[in-house]
């Protein structure tokens, strides 16, 4: 039996102290999660911000890659590892917010060495329920400006979807008094 010291984490989720729980997150904290509720955490972060695994067995494999053509259209993209540890294409310019659905809303966040200023990483952070004010810059998803027909349908979509989100908050104060 493995001794427990003062202070072990536990899991957010699952109050387990397995040696499983660790704080997740390569830029921003997100809590301390076992293996298992890290997993699901991953699984929602990917269905709301559209980032994809590594082709290869190596997610710890930090160096920049090569550009790899976009597998709808050709353009050459760029990926960045996500706070989630998934990978993201981002286009080269920032963007103002209100131009893109918030689907595709993503920042850089630069980790620096100790006492430095030395930018030694970069993590893709989506803006996910953050809300950036309308005029503030982000950095697109490729999908977001993608011109395959796939990629145009689905932003058209998510506008649909954003709209519908801001109407119900609009509606929200007042209760629904039918009648
Ligand atoms: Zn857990
Ligand atoms: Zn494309």
């Amino acid at each position: 039996m493995g001794r427990r010291g003062e202070g072990q984490h536990s899991c957010q989720r699952c109050q387990s102290t397995g040696d499983d729980v660790e704080q997740r997150g390569r830029a921003v904290p997100l809590g301390w999660l076992c293996d298992k509720d890290w997993a699901d955490a991953v699984r929602i972060a990917v269905a709301a911000d559209g980032s994809t695994g590594w082709p290869e067995e190596d997610p710890d494999d930090l160096t920049f890659h090569e550009p790899q053509p976009c597998p709808d259209c050709g353009a050459p993209l760029t990926y960045f590892i996500t706070n989630y540890g998934r990978r993201i294409a981002l286009e080269a310019d920032e963007v103002p917010a209100k131009t893109i659905p918030s689907r595709y809303q993503w920042r850089l966040l630069p980790t620096t060495a100790r006492n430095s200023r030395y930018v030694i990483r970069l993590t893709a952070v989506h803006f996910g329920g953050i809300e950036p004010l309308p005029d503030t810059l982000v950095r697109p998803a490729h999908a977001a400006v993608c011109p395959a027909p796939t990629a145009r349908d689905q932003v058209d979509d998510e506008r649909v979807r954003d709209l519908a989100r801001a109407r119900r908050r609009l509606a929200h104060p007042e209760q629904d008094a039918a009648g």
